[in-house]
């Protein structure tokens, strides 16, 4: 329900395209196909992404022939869980506790936010978690860290503001192996202003986490904003080129009709879309469940 709720905007773009391109057809041919095709494009499904579906739905026509709307927003939903599920992976869970997650991505995409969010989900499954500010670079990024610590009733470990992101990562991971946490949820700086510099900076914060525990990180989740759309993914590229990403965030999935940019991570980046932030509240981040998303886009 809060899926559907999230990707409103998205359905009613989508659909009412949608429901325009079949309004004088019933039978779906390949002029009704290529209109969808425009279609999918503004949902920021992609252009290569869009091409492919209506290529495979294309032959389909020709074969079988797609009996009106209906027959054809099945399909398309098909298409959608085939891209999607070729990325899902099982979750790789730490050999012994705390289970290490860095979030990286560039400022204002909703880190810190998704940080404290995460932090309170965890709480919800009576799982204990840690936070560590490493974000030393944006003014203002450990306070409000602080605050989500407070609101979801977790530790923080931080450092001040200018301090070395390594050494309050390291001092975090030590002090959630003595206290037995189960995840530590580490808040990185969002800069980017060459690969090389954060390529470095990750590198030597992944080389600190595995002195500590040698098979952290367990994830690295890159923070994605929805609204961004394809503009988001050359910063998203340079990410995944520079870090070891897991798993995509995607914040702001609410009020944006750009929710087809799930479709296009998965194919262009070949990665899962992991949890989805659907508003500012802390309780506004919801693990992304594929089956929920494709029929709430198209339901
Ligand atoms: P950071 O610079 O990446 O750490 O970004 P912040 O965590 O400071 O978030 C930037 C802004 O985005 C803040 O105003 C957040 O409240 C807002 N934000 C984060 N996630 C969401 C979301 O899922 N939905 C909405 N509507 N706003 C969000």
């Amino acid at each position: 329900a809060r899926m559907r709720q999230a990707v409103t905007r998205t359905r009613e773009s989508l659909n009412s395209g949608i429901d325009s391109v079949l309004a004088l057809t019933r039978e779906v041919d390949t002029a009704t196909l290529d209109e969808l095709e425009a279609v999918l494009i503004t949902s920021d499904i992609g252009v290569d992404t869009a091409q492919e579906i209506i290529a495979t739905l294309r032959q389909r026509a020709l074969r079988e022939g797609i009996d009106g709307g209906p027959e054809l927003k099945r399909l398309l939903k098909l298409e959608l869980l085939k891209i999607l599920n070729s990325v899902r992976s099982p979750v790789a869970r730490a050999a012994t506790p705390p289970e290490v997650i860095m979030m990286v991505g560039v400022n204002g995409t909703g880190k810190t936010t998704t940080s404290g969010k995460l932090a309170a989900l965890f709480r919800a499954q009576h799982r204990t978690a840690l936070l560590c500010a490493a974000d030393t670079f944006r003014a203002a990024a450990i306070e409000q860290l602080e605050v989500w610590a407070q609101r979801s009733g977790v530790d923080i470990v931080k450092t001040k503001q200018g301090g070395d992101p390594s050494a309050a990562l390291y001092d975090a991971l030590n002090a959630g192996k003595a206290r037995k946490v189960d995840v530590v949820i580490i808040d990185t700086a969002g800069r980017l202003h060459t690969k090389s510099g954060l390529m470095t900076e990750l590198d030597k914060m992944r080389r600190t986490a595995a002195k500590v525990i040698p098979d952290a990180p367990h994830q690295t989740f890159l923070v994605m904003d929805a609204t961004t759309g394809q503009n988001g993914m050359q910063q998203a590229r340079l990410f995944t080129e520079a870090a070891q990403v897991t798993g995509i965030v995607l914040t702001k999935l609410d009020g944006t009709a750009k929710g087809g940019i799930v479709i296009a991570i998965a194919r262009e980046l070949g990665l899962p879309v992991v949890y989805c932030g659907i508003g500012e509240k802390m309780e506004d981040l919801i693990a992304f469940d594929a089956d929920a998303f494709v029929d709430s886009l198209l339901g």
